[in-house]
């Protein structure tokens, strides 16, 4: 090998380095024609109603198939993007992808389905975020009701006077909004005093291990009172078994999504699932 001197720190090279690119390099300099050439999809993850049953809408979640590494995961390659930019114009392939799975969906008679897109920060360091997104849904002839967008609080890291003005905007033209991954990163209960959010989602790793821990338990029940007084209803990702969904069913838990009703799939497949679900009307 040899080792370079670069700004008073010795970095390593192996010879193969110069040869063969990591996976990395390889994904993102595909990103841009991947998108051209259709390797990204949306698959739908429905939300459920605990009282009823009902679905009450569904997340929409990035997928690459990419030729050479298969079925890439968002965990992967969404950080890739970000760091390059590309997740502006990725972000709005998939709003606009989700828009129009909604008119499909709403032409074969499944009307009023609610569909949440993933943002990212970056994009709401864009200038025009808020014109941005009115176009893509007006473009596609959807409500702004029928879509909710999901936030992480990351989005406050920068200007976050800027990012309330933003989320007051998209508010008022309608959209929902929910607060993702609630319960990971700093979950500050400032931030709960000012958004005007309509879903507070508690992030799967606070479902595991719910079962057997009382303080989990405690800290969740008394979430969801802090939520509903604030007039947020509480959605819970990642239930995988009944014991899970009994005790957020306890606790008052308004939405589900996880495993134990469906993972993410292909849109034929949820309406499928759709029908059978009002079918049965379980
Ligand atoms: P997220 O938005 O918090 O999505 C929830 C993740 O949990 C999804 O992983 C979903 O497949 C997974 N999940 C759902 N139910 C269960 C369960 O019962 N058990 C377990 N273990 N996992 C469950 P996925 O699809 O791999 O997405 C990972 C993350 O990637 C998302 O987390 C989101 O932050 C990001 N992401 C996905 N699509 C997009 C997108 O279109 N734009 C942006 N900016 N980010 C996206
Ligand atoms: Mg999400
Ligand atoms: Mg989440
Ligand atoms: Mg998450």
């Amino acid at each position: 090998y040899v080792a370079k001197k670069r700004r008073n720190t010795y970095k390593l090279y192996l010879p193969m380095m110069n040869n063969v690119p990591t996976k990395e390099i390889v994904l993102e300099s595909s990103m841009f024609e991947a998108l051209e050439s259709n390797q990204f999809m949306l698959h739908y993850q429905p939300k459920l109603e605990i009282g009823t049953g009902r679905i009450h809408g569904v997340e929409a979640l990035l997928r690459w198939k990419h030729p050479e590494f298969g079925m890439v995961s968002p965990l992967e390659f969404i950080p890739i993007a970000e760091k390059t930019g590309f997740i502006i114009l990725l972000g709005e392939w998939v709003l606009k992808t989700a828009c129009r799975q909604v008119k499909v969906w709403e032409q074969m008679g499944m009307d009023s389905i609610l569909v949440s897109v993933n943002m990212s920060m970056i994009q709401f360091q864009q200038r025009d975020i808020v014109a941005s997104i009115q176009s893509i849904i007006a473009e596609a002839g959807v409500r702004p009701e029928q879509i909710e967008l999901e936030l992480t609080e990351s989005i406050f890291m920068e200007n976050p006077e800027q990012t309330l003005q933003i989320l007051h905007e998209l508010q008022s033209l309608g959209l929902k909004l929910s607060l993702d991954d609630f319960g990971t990163g700093y979950s500050s209960l400032s931030y709960l005093q000012n958004i005007p959010i309509h879903y507070l989602k508690l992030d799967k790793s606070f479902i595991r291990g719910i079962v057997t821990d009382i303080r989990k338990q405690k800290i969740f029940k008394s979430l969801v009172v802090i939520a509903h007084n604030l007039n947020m209803k509480v959605v819970t990702e990642g239930v995988e078994t009944t014991e899970e969904l009994q005790i957020i069913k306890e606790h008052k838990c308004d939405l589900m999504q996880g495993y134990l009703f469906s993972p993410p799939v292909a849109p034929d497949r949820f309406a499928e699932l759709f029908r059978t679900s009002k079918a049965s009307g379980e």
